[in-house]
């Protein structure tokens, strides 16, 4: 978490730098801050939003062609104005921005304290520009070199950015497991956490590798070199994303934009994979390791979050089409726990933005033990997808809401045609069978936009239950991961507490819950055990409890019990997810706007989860 963003060049830094932080304020937002440098070194930075930096920058002194400025999300220290970055050296020449956790901080603070040092902040951070500046001192090197030498002292993740008083035309920026992309203009260069902030001024970027640290001076051609000093040749890429794709787009919050954007994030996951007029699937990574997929004991999902949840569908589809067994672990978990794996397990990592440092250790332990490893991420470029031997992207274009939404769809997309390609390479399903799946699933961005156009109701149905101080989700099959997911984004958005759980299991214990007040959603499609949901949902019944009912498009028995049905269209029940979540993301986003919370950036959350 926490947004980075620097510029040198021949422009006014702070517009652009401010500009950059806005757009990565989905990072994190517990605090903002820029650092300038004029005659002086100038740092502005205050608790709260970037806005909250923009009030109180307005009448001090922008003027400098070089900048850095940090949006954060704490891990060390209260998110106040004294821990807000940059941080700068004892000396006051050097700030840094930072975005990781520097793991030994303790032990190294402890010595620089002995050795005279006085910190102001309560940061990790703060540590490492100290180390620096001893370094520059004791050792009398340059500043890359300081750098350099304190990354090899450093245990932990970061990505930094690093302004220097005595050098006005350069900047020196490094990472190792958090993201940095560095844009390359006409004599000015960019640094970010992710493109979005450099995008409107080049498409040229380098992604920065592990432990590399980049040297970056105005009127030169870029440097790169490891923490050991062997020099990197540059590889500069092409940006694919447009502007437009990361705005609002006349759309009240980024979370509404991008739950409409379905229909079409859904169809662009299809795209080039499922062809929609002799409905064959191809896809690319599965093919790639077509044998590999053939002879494998085992597929394991590692994911967190939301992505956790389109593993779970996974399993579901994978297992139920092309018999191979699958097991869904929570990649914080999988990673500490000295997991059995062989070389002929393939680990499979789900995450939005592919920074997800939890997934991404999962991943390389996962590798480590000799398994195939596979990743379907969006963010193209990402740590996870250039760890991967082989993976898909899901192309739903930048998710900016802090609540994942088209995201997820698109994953369950992924998922889907995997597992198509996996049945009939397995000969697992029949052709009718496979036929009448693709078929319905190119049919599935139209049925999401008929379920969009329940928005009305859905908001009045949130009306009547914004003030609950609870809600359950119960849904089974299919829909299980999705009352999971239905849960989470209420929590996420509108503070509400919220629970999924698979129907049948509600009568060992959150039954008890159950009673007047406590509104219950449940997902109840049309599937195969749908007489046992309804049975279920007779229970909550019995105990008054408030129904609201996803159900399939002409549903009667449970229009007959429930206070609220939402219709929506008939699917096959292996991709009823892709469309019965639609309606549950749209409950939370309109609860959360009536009880006046921050949906596109909800407190204590930040979206791609650089720390662990
Ligand atoms: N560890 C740093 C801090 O707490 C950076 C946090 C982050 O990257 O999320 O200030």
């Amino acid at each position: 978490m926490c947004g980075i963003v620097a510029y040198i060049g021949h422009q006014q830094a702070y517009p652009i730098v401010l500009k950059g932080l806005k757009r990565l304020e989905y990072r994190g937002y517990d605090s903002a801050g820029v650092a300038l440098l004029d005659t002086d070194l100038n740092i502005y930075k205050k608790a709260g939003k970037v806005s909250n930096l923009e009030n109180f920058a307005e009448d001090k002194n922008l003027n400098s062609t070089v900048g850095i400025g940090h949006t954060r999300w704490a891990t060390h220290g209260a998110p106040n104005d004294v821990n807000a970055h940059p941080h700068k050296s004892g000396n006051d020449r050097l700030a840094i921005i930072h975005n990781g956790i520097i793991e030994n901080y303790d032990a190294l603070k402890k010595e620089l304290i002995k050795r005279g040092h006085i910190f102001e902040s309560d940061t990790d951070t703060e540590v490492l520009i100290h180390l620096i500046e001893e370094i520059i001192a004791k050792d009398n090197v340059s500043l890359e070199e300081a750098v350099r030498y304190s990354l090899n002292e450093v245990i932990g993740a970061y990505a930094i950015v690093i302004i220097d008083k005595e050098n006005p035309n350069k900047l020196i920026a490094a990472r190792n497991s958090s993201p940095l992309v560095i844009g390359i203009g006409k004599e000015e260069f960019f640094v970010a956490s992710d493109a979005t902030p450099i995008i409107e001024f080049t498409k040229n970027v380098i992604y920065l590798d592990d432990e590399q640290v980049a040297i970056i001076e105005r009127g030169q051609e870029i440097k790169i070199v490891d923490i050991a000093n062997k020099q990197i040749t540059p590889m500069i890429q092409e940006l694919e994303m447009n502007l437009e794709a990361i705005e609002k787009g006349g759309y009240e919050h980024f979370m509404l934009k991008e739950i409409y954007e379905q229909p079409q994030s859904i169809r662009a996951s299809m795209l080039g994979r499922l062809n929609s007029v002799t409905g064959e699937v191809t896809l690319g990574g599965v093919e790639e390791f077509e044998a590999k997929f053939m002879n494998a004991d085992r597929i394991i999902f590692v994911a967190c979050g939301t992505s956790w949840h389109s593993a779970l569908v996974g399993e579901y589809m994978i297992e139920d089409l092309a018999r191979i067994p699958v097991e869904v672990e929570y990649a914080s978990e999988f990673r500490y726990r000295n997991p059995i794996l062989s070389e002929k397990d393939i680990v499979i990592a789900i995450s939005q933005s592919g920074e997800t440092a939890d997934t991404l250790a999962a991943l390389e332990l996962a590798k480590e033990k000799g398994a195939t490893i596979y990743g379907i991420c969006n963010v193209v470029g990402s740590s996870i997808a250039r760890a991967t031997d082989a993976g898909s992207y899901t192309h739903a274009g930048p998710e900016i809401g802090v609540a994942s939404t088209k995201a997820f769809t698109a994953q369950i997309t992924i998922l889907a045609l995997m597992a198509l390609t996996l049945a009939q390479k397995k000969g697992s399903i029949t052709k009718t069978r496979y036929q009448e799946l693709t078929n319905q699933l190119n049919d599935i961005p139209r049925l999401v936009g008929k379920v969009l156009e329940s928005n009305e109701q859905i908001k009045y149905i949130a009306e009547q239950y914004k003030d609950a101080a609870n809600f359950l989700y119960l849904g089974r099959g299919y829909n299980f991961p999705v009352a999971l997911e239905g849960a989470l984004k209420l929590k996420e958005i509108s503070y509400i507490h919220a629970e999924g759980y698979p129907a049948a299991e509600m009568k060992h214990g959150p039954i008890a819950l159950i009673d007047e007040n406590m509104p219950v959603v449940a997902i109840a499609t049309r599937i195969a055990n749908y007489q046992k949901v309804v049975s279920n949902i007779q229970e909550v019944k019995a105990r008054n409890g408030n129904i609201i009912g996803i159900v399939t498009e002409g549903d009667e028995a449970i229009r007959a019990i429930s206070e609220h049905v939402i219709e929506i269209p008939a699917t096959d029940e292996f991709l009823d997810p892709l469309i019965s979540v639609i309606p549950l993301q749209l409950l939370s986003y309109h609860i959360a706007v009536m009880r006046d919370c921050n949906v596109d950036q909800p407190r204590n959350l930040a979206k791609s989860v650089t720390v662990e």
